[in-house]
């Protein structure tokens, strides 16, 4: 791992702009590198993964664990114990049973609303039309921190293309007056920048 990597990139993106330095795949000592150069969000994708590096370094108390994968229900009252954000929330139903198992945890985690905008048979999410109709419901759940919206590009796509796709995610996060949107990889990030992201999720850029 090279830090001049992160410090680079820590130094370009403007200073409205989140880094989530993403650390699956990579080790716990790597983590505790990034840290020591000021990093405190880091993003896991796997729970048990994310899991056992928490417990290692869990003396670094700074450090705020995110949530950035796919989420298995019978997981979720563990994510909610053990992470603050949640960026991968791709249906109604299981947005519904965080909001149950954080009110019986007492907990009030930050979430972001996984959106599907294209045809990508990979990727899950909500489409637009079904979060704008259930935007209602949606709102008077307890114990979520909506913070906005998450999307994932398909790979591949020209870079106005990218654009576009997340100009989509920013017009519909303004539309329901949610200040972030999490869009953005190591490939893609420039783009998503210029469209409004305020989360940009870092993984090879930073530790490859
Ligand atoms: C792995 C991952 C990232 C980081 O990807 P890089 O291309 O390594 O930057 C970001 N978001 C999600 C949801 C991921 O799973």
């Amino acid at each position: 791992m090279d830090i001049s990597n992160y410090l680079k990139i820590k130094n370009i993106i403007p200073s409205n702009v989140n880094l989530l330095a993403v650390s699956k795949g990579f080790k716990s000592y790597e983590i505790q590198i990034v840290n020591n150069l000021g990093q405190t969000e880091f993003g896991e994708s796997r729970f048990q993964e994310g899991f056992q590096k928490k417990e290692i370094l869990k003396d670094l108390t700074e450090i705020r664990w995110h949530f950035i994968g796919r989420i298995q229900s019978n997981k979720i009252r563990k994510i909610i114990q053990n992470f603050q954000y949640i960026h991968s929330v791709d249906s109604y139903k299981k947005l519904e049973k965080i909001s149950i198992v954080s009110y019986e945890e007492k907990k009030n985690p930050s979430i972001f609303l996984q959106v599907k905008l294209s045809e990508d048979p990979s990727k899950g999410g909500f489409i637009p039309e079904e979060l704008l109709n259930m935007w209602k419901e949606i709102k008077t759940l307890k114990n979520i921190d909506l913070k906005g919206l998450m999307t994932i590009n398909p790979k591949g796509l020209s870079s106005s293309d990218n654009k576009k796709l997340f100009k989509k995610c920013r017009a519909l996060a303004d539309s329901l007056d949610l200040p972030d949107c999490s869009m953005g990889m190591s490939s893609d990030w420039q783009e998503a920048v210029s469209a409004g992201s305020t989360w940009i999720r870092l993984g090879s850029l930073i530790f490859g």
